[in-house]
């Protein structure tokens, strides 16, 4: 555009906004103070303990999704592990700060740990929900395998109008899809998007699917090389490491280095 136009676009402009404080001087102000809109990921898991496939994984979501904060939720009593996770909760609380102290984007919620009984996504999720300004978004991350469970999930209809979900590919898995294996009575909920490339649910809420760099780790073979007083080195963060060893963790003994 040449100068004059330039010139006259502006001055357009400027009497436009002169219009606007005169007449309406509030919706003026307000459009100068409006709040950005946030994106809130919830990161729930057993962390037991948590580690570098949790957080890579946490960070490369965090990044593509645009996400202001995400929550890693420590669970209480997982509903499909029951009995599984012996790990006070208390410890593997402190691991997880541990973990995410040095990220700005990463928070740590006792949402689950703080509430009694079996910790139900559906009652985090509406916790969240409950305290998010209007506007803002959910995104539930998680990883293929658990979601396909997701069918078995208490009250699982209800969840969806509530949050959006980040499902992330696991280690060694070549699967894509994230609704393959969910069942019919997640299927019929949703209806695939082939502009977007994603599931869309009537409420408006979505279903993302996200190809993470494998880090084939998991907290089952930690737990087993800690038992057999093994190195869990650069598998888990330094300070994680100091304390599992600390707190002789999985059967590990108190002061062995790691
Ligand atoms: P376990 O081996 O005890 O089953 P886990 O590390 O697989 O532990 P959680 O701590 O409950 O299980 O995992 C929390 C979330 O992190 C889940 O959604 C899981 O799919 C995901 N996750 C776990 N390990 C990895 C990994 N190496 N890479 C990407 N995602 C992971």
């Amino acid at each position: 555009m040449e100068d004059g136009r330039w010139k006259k676009a502006a001055s357009a402009v400027m009497a436009c906004q002169g219009f606007n404080f005169i007449f309406y001087p509030s919706s003026f102000i307000f459009s100068f103070i409006r709040r950005r809109l946030m994106k809130i990921g919830l990161f729930g898991g057993t962390f037991d303990p948590i580690h570098w496939g949790h957080l890579r994984s946490a960070e490369e979501v965090s990044e593509t999704f645009g996400l202001d904060r995400l929550y890693f939720i420590p669970t209480s009593i997982p509903p499909h592990k029951r009995g599984q996770t012996t790990t006070p909760a208390s410890d593997r609380l402190q691991m997880v700060r541990l973990a995410v102290a040095r990220n700005p984007r990463f928070s740590v919620s006792t949402a689950e740990i703080s509430r009694p009984g079996v910790s139900y996504s559906i009652d985090t999720i509406r916790a969240f929900a409950a305290r998010k300004q209007p506007g803002d978004a959910l995104y539930f991350v998680i990883g293929l395998d658990a979601f396909r469970e997701i069918g078995t999930w208490k009250d699982f209809p209800a969840i969806f109008p509530l949050c959006n979900f980040i499902v992330t590919s696991r280690p060694g898995s070549k699967e894509r899809d994230p609704l393959k294996g969910t069942g019919v009575a997640v299927k019929k909920l949703f209806c695939y998007d082939s502009k977007q490339k994603d599931y869309r649910h009537q409420s408006g809420t979505r279903i993302y699917f996200i190809e993470l760099t494998d880090i084939a780790i998991s907290a089952s073979e930690i737990r087993a090389l800690v038992e057999q007083r093994k190195s869990i080195r650069y598998l888990v963060p330094i300070d994680v490491a100091k304390y599992i060893e600390r707190r002789g963790l999985y059967g590990g003994r108190r002061g062995k280095r790691s």
